[in-house]
């Protein structure tokens, strides 16, 4: 026998975050978190480590649009170069499954 919890659909309290790219709101987990270190930036895939941390969506389109906008350094505090960020986002598609 199946029994079927009443009440309906429960609000499941999702957390959201922004990504830095698009600006769109979205469920924490779809996104992909980077985070100061030393400087620089890199991967978190846990979204847990220490410091500043930014979103971005798993697109490359986001990530090209923050690196226009510079929202990457300006997030984290860091200063980047065009190159630092481009092995930034070499780093991100080792880690995270990323659409181009
Ligand atoms: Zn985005």
């Amino acid at each position: 026998m199946i029994a079927w919890e009443g009440g309906g659909m429960k609000q499941k309290k999702i957390p959201m975050r922004r990504c830095v790219g698009c600006m769109e709101s979205k469920p924490k987990r779809e996104l992909m978190r980077i985070t100061a270190a030393e400087g620089g930036a890199k991967a978190d895939p846990t979204g847990k480590a220490n410091g500043r941390g930014i979103y971005l969506c798993r697109r490359m389109e986001c990530f090209a649009k923050a690196k226009k906008k510079r929202a990457i350094n300006r997030g984290l505090e860091v200063n980047l170069t065009e190159i630092q960020l481009d092995q930034l986002f070499g780093e991100l598609e080792e880690v995270f499954d990323i659409e181009h």
